[in-house]
């Protein structure tokens, strides 16, 4: 089939809720995808940090194979000998004490928000209804309706109101900000340590330990969203630990399914976690055997074959070279580890540099129209990253000539 028909049919017969570069992928392997004609790109997306261990790792393929021979799906209404395993080891790596599992992250955040509300009304003692959620202007949390509820983005919340009340929002990286938004109904705060959708945004320095203090004083529970910022993408195990942080509570996802399945926790300590009890939340797919094994072996590899540290190096390395560009076009180049924004000047777009990077076997999408996003698989070798800011020195230059 030529490439246009495949195209037609998922416009033909899907909602047009994206809108993706036209490029039509049929394998992966590692960093590097393959279109259906053949043609190899390298993947720069990850699938929004999904990615992180690489296309197809097959240590988490052998997994996922094995795992399906023997049992996939049998709900919560059993224990399965592969949960228990999970858990404990993402509690032990990350230093909580139990953890709630669910598909998506966006699930996840909902968890967390119905876990930071019954927290309030039982543990802190807010009046019924009356518990408040603070999150950062710029957030992106997911796409339900009370999530986006919290959203700041005109379009991510037109014409699906209306939202739950009790959600406020606070300038991203104001510490100042937050202490005068939270009252004594304040049940949580929600940050991403690094504000991934929102354009790659580093807060200021200091900023996520301030905000702990903050929010230990006043006893509301911090929440961190990791799910695209955790699992090594910044180059610690958590973008928290950056700042020395361990805050309330973390929701994981994206990376956690080994690009594989979609895998997502809540993870707090037992006095929050404690507010659920039998029949008070669920998900029929959530901590599935199957999920387990590969969410396990994800964790695993993440381990043995050091990829935080090689998001830490490799990042380094990527940002260096890219600084070193000089292009007019460049505003700013930001990030932390393989978590990377180049910001181009807003009279150019940047999704005709992701188009023109296309044309050149490099996949990528611009955020926020002037951000074009670097976060490859944490894999990625250093001649892979010399491919990539070679590819955006020449797309640059041609640009430079419209
Ligand atoms: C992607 C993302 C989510 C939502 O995850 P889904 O799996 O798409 O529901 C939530 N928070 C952050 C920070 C994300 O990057």
């Amino acid at each position: 089939m030529p490439t246009s028909s495949f195209i037609d049919c998922e416009r033909v017969y899907g909602a047009h809720n994206y809108e993706p570069l036209p490029v039509v992928l049929a394998r992966g392997e590692g960093v590097t995808v393959w279109d259906e004609a053949g043609k190899p790109y390298l993947d720069m997306m990850s699938a929004y940090s999904a990615v992180s261990h690489g296309h197809c790792h097959p240590k988490l393929v052998a997994a996922l194979q094995a795992q399906a021979a023997q049992l996939n799906i049998v709900s919560r209404a059993f224990y399965t000998n592969k949960l228990g395993a999970f858990l404990q080891k993402a509690c032990e790596l990350t230093g909580f004490e139990q953890a709630l599992p669910m598909n998506t992250g966006a699930e996840a955040v909902e968890t967390a928000m119905k876990a930071a509300r019954k927290w309030a009304y039982t543990v802190k003692g807010v009046k019924q209804d009356q518990a408040e959620m603070i999150a950062c202007a710029g957030n992106f949390h997911g796409r339900t309706i009370a999530i986006v509820g919290m959203s700041t983005e005109p379009q991510y919340k037109a014409g699906f109101g209306p939202f739950p009340p009790g959600l406020k929002v606070v300038p991203y990286g104001d510490v100042e900000a937050l202490k005068k938004a939270i009252t004594a109904n304040t049940a949580a705060f929600l940050v991403e340590p690094i504000q991934g959708e929102g354009g790659i945004i580093v807060p200021p320095a200091g900023y996520l330990a301030a905000c702990a203090k903050l929010c230990k004083e006043n006893k509301v529970l911090m929440i961190c969203d990791e799910i695209q910022t955790g699992l090594g993408r910044t180059g610690k195990l958590l973008a928290c630990q950056h700042e020395a942080v361990q805050p309330d509570a973390i929701v994981l996802g994206k990376a956690l399914g080994g690009g594989i399945l979609p895998v997502s926790l809540f993870l707090t300590r037992k006095e929050v976690m404690n507010v659920f009890t039998p029949g008070d939340h669920g998900s029929t797919f959530g901590g599935n055997p199957l999920a387990a094994a590969v969410g396990l072996a994800a964790l695993t590899v993440l381990q043995d074959e050091k990829l935080i540290e090689r998001a830490h190096s490799q990042g380094e390395y990527f940002q260096t070279q890219l600084k070193k560009l000089h292009s007019p076009l460049i505003k700013e180049v930001r990030g932390r580890g393989l978590l990377i924004g180049v910001e181009i000047n807003a009279n150019y777009p940047a999704k005709k540099i992701c188009m023109k990077l296309l044309n050149r076997g490099i996949l990528t999408k611009e955020t926020h129209s002037t951000v074009i996003r670097l976060a490859p698989p944490l894999i990625i070798t250093t001649e892979q990253i010399d491919i990539v800011v070679n590819a955006l020195q020449d797309v640059l230059a041609e640009a430079e000539k419209e």
